[in-house]
């Protein structure tokens, strides 16, 4: 028999399923939760249910956004001729953090993994294709993209429907 009450394993089990939070931390948070000022917890599963309510994929390039296009599509002074591919939505974080990129993006979801089964129909590379064959469409992709380590090689073989791509 536990000592926890059935509540709390039930939240440590769900605070554990988050990425990095051990059985440890778990139980410690869900301890802390339980005994903590009860609107805070109240404000926190608010928030929590409102940011995963509100926050999805852009529908043009994948970032996360809460309006559709996010901000950096709808940005009429970004460069719309230059397309930086990235991996997952946070990527664009770390280039936008540095200021220096002034084109759009384009997140791919994920990397090419044929030992795991993640083939070319499980990444955004129909949605790019779509995207090249607009008449808006990007003339060049970013010198931050043909060194990145993060580009699928499949772009680089798929790359005839638009701008040819080197890493
Ligand atoms: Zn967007």
């Amino acid at each position: 028999m536990t000592a926890l009450p059935a509540p709390l394993v039930q939240l440590a089990a769900a605070l554990g399923r988050l990425p990095g939070i051990g059985p440890r931390s778990a139980e410690r948070l869900s301890l802390h939760l339980v005994q903590t000022d009860r609107q805070f917890v109240e404000h926190l599963a608010t928030v929590l249910v409102g940011a995963r309510n509100l926050v999805g994929p852009c529908q043009t390039c994948g970032a996360l956004t809460e309006i559709q296009p996010c901000g950096i599509c709808a940005d009429a002074s970004r460069d719309g001729s230059v397309l930086c591919l990235v991996e997952r939505p946070v990527d664009i974080f770390g280039f936008e953090k540095s200021r220096s990129f002034k084109g759009r993006y384009h997140v791919l979801g994920g990397k090419l993994s044929p030992t795991q089964g993640i083939g070319p129909e499980d990444l955004r590379i129909a949605e790019l294709e779509r995207r090249l064959s607009t008449e808006e469409s990007p003339k060049s992709f970013s010198p931050l993209v043909q060194t990145s380590k993060v580009m699928p090689p499949v772009i680089t073989s798929r790359a005839g429907c638009g701008p040819r791509v080197s890493r």
